[in-house]
């Protein structure tokens, strides 16, 4: 048999972390099996679909590198499809026309409250004939009246739905337009689904599907439904919790490879192992090892994560990001080193992509003004003389490479019997404004010999000028 599974999405927003986990189950188990996996857009609630949330859904795939063999099917343009199977199962039996109106079943629910019972349809229109004048019919499922659904999930075991508490389900409105569940057991039918990946807050329809799918002549597919993400405080993952969006994790910088290896591990684990590629989750993945207790996202250890990836990838792959990054904080950066090189000398210290942008600005534009307190400390008359002395060194430097820059940092301070720190900390500050920086002689040729110059002069003339100027 061949496996297949579906991520099916409303597109009613972007597209979250828990969506797209279960977009990546979905994807790693159909890949694990050698199966295939469809994407279908849920978009019949016309109201709350958006081309927008389509286009956002289908961007967020594709950054995580989350590739689809079928697909995306719309289910818009399915609406013949549904029409027909609605029609067999009038002719079959299993369905028929509801001309309640809406009062009466409003009276309806309100006696069975009061007799202390669930409210539901009570299946009165189920024997009518006869059409009701002016009332325009809906179409309900007859669903079995008798009996039990068992359904056997993968993640969450054993959950028994009595049939006398399913509801008729309505499944094609007055409009002649199918409703939610049943376009579900229509697709999952036709597209020969044989693996349900959703998220447990669909376990309650799972026994409506399963029996309107037996009445389509179904054979059921194996169900797991993957528990929900939490915050840290322990509620539903939301945007108060911060991003939730996965192209806002783009924006703030994560890679994409970290997030699916967070991701896949939210709820899924092999053993202690924390770091997965993409070819090991393929390997490994199986979603009969999903756990049923909620996950929690835990950003320090995505962040953790994408430290690594940051750290692991090729400079070069990385530099068009910092690009995309640069250009947020509205810097240009031709104006500056090349990228790969910033790439190189700030991995190590840099969580995020955002981060890594934030830490190399000295390096593509002038930094605007010294962090006062900073310069007050470290722009003192004493460092004046190493750093003249330093200037001269530098301007007679042949090239302007690492290995030189930091001989020459030395031999300048020891030379006039100083620290290291006693020049190298007024250095930093008069290239970058602040006392944090990568090792001075990588800052040096990040931000190169003509602007390091000149930022020196700048701090010289400060100091010439005495502490109050800048
Ligand atoms: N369209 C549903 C949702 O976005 C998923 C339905 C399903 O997976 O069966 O929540």
């Amino acid at each position: 048999m061949t496996i297949r599974t579906r991520f099916a999405p409303s597109p009613t927003g972007d597209l979250h972390v828990g969506g797209a986990r279960t977009a990546l189950f979905c994807w790693l188990y159909a890949r694990h099996c050698g199966g295939r996996c469809v994407l279908r857009i849920e978009d019949t609630d016309r109201e709350r679909s958006t081309d927008a949330a389509v286009q956002a859904i289908l961007d967020g795939l594709e950054w995580l590198g989350l590739d689809f063999d079928e697909g995306p099917f719309f289910q818009t343009r399915r609406m013949d499809r549904y029409r027909e199977q609605v029609e067999r199962l009038l002719d079959a039996g299993r369905a028929y026309r509801c001309y309640c109106t809406r009062e009466e079943l409003e009276a309806m629910r309100t006696a069975q409250r009061q007799r202390g019972e669930n409210p539901r349809y009570d299946g009165r229109c189920r024997t009518r004939r006869e059409p009701r004048p002016g009332v325009e019919p809906v179409v309900r499922f007859a669903n079995p009246t008798e009996g039990e659904v068992v359904v056997d999930d993968i993640v969450l075991g054993e959950s028994r739905f009595a049939n006398a508490q399913l509801d008729d389900l309505v499944i094609a409105r007055s409009d002649g337009t199918p409703t939610y569940n049943f376009t579900v057991v229509v697709d999952d039918l036709e597209m020969e689904i044989t693996h349900v990946i959703r998220g447990n807050d669909h376990l309650n329809n799972t026994p409506k599907q399963i029996n309107m799918l037996e009445a389509l002549g179904g054979v059921r597919p194996a169900y797991a439904h993957v528990p929900m993400i939490h915050g840290a405080d322990g509620r539903k993952l939301s945007k108060r919790h911060g991003a939730v969006a996965v192209t806002q994790f783009r924006d703030e910088g994560y890679l994409a490879d970290a997030l699916v290896n967070y991701l896949a591990r939210l709820g899924w684990s092999r053993g202690d192992q924390e770091i997965f590629s993409r070819e090991e989750l393929v390997a490994h993945f199986d979603i009969h090892d999903v756990n049923k207790a909620a996950s929690v996202f835990d950003t320090e250890k995505l962040a953790w994560l994408n430290q690594h990836y940051i750290k692991q990838a090729p400079a070069e792959a990385l530099a068009p990001l910092l690009a995309d990054q640069l250009a947020r904080l509205g810097v240009e950066p031709a104006a500056g080193p090349p990228l790969a090189q910033a790439v190189a000398v700030q991995r190590e210290r840099a969580r995020t992509l955002a981060e890594m942008a934030e830490k190399s600005l000295f390096a593509y534009c002038e930094p605007e003004a010294y962090d006062e307190k900073v310069a007050a400390k470290h722009l003192t008359a004493e460092c004046a003389p190493l750093l003249a002395a330093l200037r001269e060194r530098l301007v007679a430097l042949d090239g302007w490479r690492e290995e030189a820059l930091d001989a020459a940092v030395r031999e300048t301070a020891q030379a006039a019997g100083a620290k290291l720190g006693q020049l190298a900390q007024p250095l930093r500050v008069a290239l970058t404004g602040t006392a944090a920086s990568p090792p001075i002689d990588q800052t040096l040729a990040l931000v190169g010999r003509e602007r390091s110059l000149a930022r020196m002069d700048r701090a010289l003339a400060r100091l010439s000028a005495g502490p109050a100027a800048s």
